[in-house]
């Protein structure tokens, strides 16, 4: 089969989380399994676009509202990620560093969004599906079927994944003449009280809708941010598909972000000699379990509740442990973070930023990894953190559910808590030290970990099924 992918992200290209993660990997995956899978995402100017090489494959121009915009189509020459990569640059809004954050951002993904569509309908043959993700993709859909221009290209499958429902793309009825020239009838498809809302354009107009884990799926139809009616009405279409992670990528044996690379057989060690390295770099205590966060700092992760959670751990477990925390979000908690630094140094330390060698590092070098989340669509960082060795220390929500089990059950390899407050993640890092404190029970944990499969096989199978039913 044929798979255009469309998205804002696309790792190594653009990262913000781990959207960029899936679109980097799902499609090598599909090339593996015999199937031709493309993307197709903004040409932002990063790294990646000035050490690589390319070819321009089209230009076109089309309108966005009362602007006339030009765009240009161009593609990686030398298959460097193991799937065909396409860039469009519009030149004035997709020309930035960062992917999001921009006050113009509903003007930049829309026209994106047209200028993919353009062009796939200069195609000579069609893809045998288009498969979009998230809200910054979701009109395609809609245009696909009901943008006059583009009416020759209503017949080809659509799927929507949904990596994170919190963000829907919100923009105002003033703006629906951005659209390509529409069947006006069909307003009710871009409608989602009284807004535009891409996101639920999408759900309602792609063949098929994919979430990125079985229980976020559940957790939708009472906890979407207001598309809660929606999910449970399309109920039908939908399906959760847990996302794996790239073993290429992401190996302790290979990992060139690494110093001290290391394999199952030779984890203690490895490990030990990854966490010496964090622990002079940050002055924290090598004989003390490490435990980490590494992630967004926003509500959706209970970044809020970290300051509270690390001060009460230390006061009241006693100081029998380390923290070191990795992000970057809302200020005040970013803010908070780095204030602790002083009174709790020795105990605690945090960097403030994004910094993908230190995230590798973490992973490898901590003993545990915490992720108190509220919502967890999927969430990569914990089955990153199992393949390294490091035991997971989550709330149970979404995606976190569906990997990681408590050591309190049958072969449990986790440490699992239910609700996102500091009395509980206090509760559970006491868990933590408690099994960090019997060295046997943590090195076979540590194997048991290692050896368990997030790989993409079974996923990127999952996916093929669904486009297979839309045929
Ligand atoms: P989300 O997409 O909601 O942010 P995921 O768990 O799906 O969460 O993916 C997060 C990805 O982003 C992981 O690869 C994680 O290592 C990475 N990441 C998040 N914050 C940082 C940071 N500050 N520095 C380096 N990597 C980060």
């Amino acid at each position: 089969m044929e798979i255009l992918h469309v998205s804002a992200e696309c790792y190594p290209v653009a990262k913000a989380g781990g959207l960029g993660d899936v679109v980097g990997a799902l499609p090598k995956y599909q090339n593996l399994l015999g199937h031709v899978a493309k993307v197709v995402m903004p040409m932002y100017r990063t790294k990646f676009l000035y050490t690589n090489d390319w070819e321009v494959v089209h230009k076109g121009g089309s309108s966005l509202g009362y602007s006339w915009f030009e765009y240009t189509v161009i593609k990686e020459k030398n298959n460097k990620l193991g799937f065909d990569l396409y860039l469009i640059d519009i030149n004035g809004l997709l020309d930035r560093e960062k992917v999001y954050g921009y006050d113009d951002d509903t003007e930049r993904f829309t026209s994106f969004q047209i200028a993919v569509v353009d062009w796939l309908a200069q195609w000579q043959h069609k893809p045998d599906v288009v498969h979009v993700h998230d809200h910054h993709t979701g009109l395609i859909p809609f245009m696909m079927q009901h943008c006059y221009a583009y009416h020759h290209l209503k017949n080809i499958p659509s799927v929507i994944t949904i990596h994170n429902a919190q963000y829907q793309g919100w923009m105002g009825w003033d703006k629906a003449h951005y659209i390509p020239t529409w069947d006006g009838w069909k307003w009710g498809q871009l409608d989602w009280q009284d807004a535009i809302n891409p996101l639920a354009s999408g759900i309602k107009c792609a063949w098929k809708v994919t979430t990125v884990s079985r229980s976020y799926l559940d957790e939708l139809k009472y906890m979407s941010n207001g598309l809660e009616d929606l999910f449970e009405f399309e109920k039908g279409k939908c399906s959760g598909i847990l996302n794996g992670i790239d073993t290429a990528v992401w190996d302790p044996q290979t990992d060139s972000y690494l110093d001290n690379h290391y394999t199952v057989a030779t984890a203690a060690a490895g490990k030990l000699a990854n966490k010496e390295i964090l622990c002079k770099q940050f002055n924290l205590a090598i004989d003390k379990p490490l435990i980490v966060f590494i992630g967004r700092l926003v509500g959706e992760k209970a970044a809020d509740l970290l300051p509270q959670a690390i001060g009460d751990s230390l006061y009241y477990i006693g100081q029998k442990m380390n923290f070191l925390v990795l992000g970057s979000g809302e200020p005040a908690v970013e803010q908070q973070l780095e204030s602790m630094r002083g009174s709790l140094m020795g105990y605690y330390n945090s960097q403030i930023g994004y910094n993908e060698k230190l995230s590798h590092h973490m992973y490898a070098g901590a003993d545990f990894l915490l992720m108190p989340s509220r919502v967890e669509p999927c969430g990569l960082n914990q089955m990153y953190a199992m393949r390294y060795g490091t035991v997971p220390i989550v709330r149970r929500t979404g995606g976190l559910r569906d990997t990681v089990k408590d050591i309190g059950e049958i072969n449990g390899y986790g440490v699992c808590f239910n609700n996102a407050a500091v009395g509980e993640i206090t509760n559970a890092i006491y868990r933590a030290v408690t099994l960090y404190e019997d060295a046997k029970k943590m090195q076979a944990i540590t194997e048991q970990l290692m050896n368990l499969d997030f790989s993409w096989e079974t996923s990127a199978q999952q996916y093929i099924e669904v486009y297979q039913s839309l045929r």
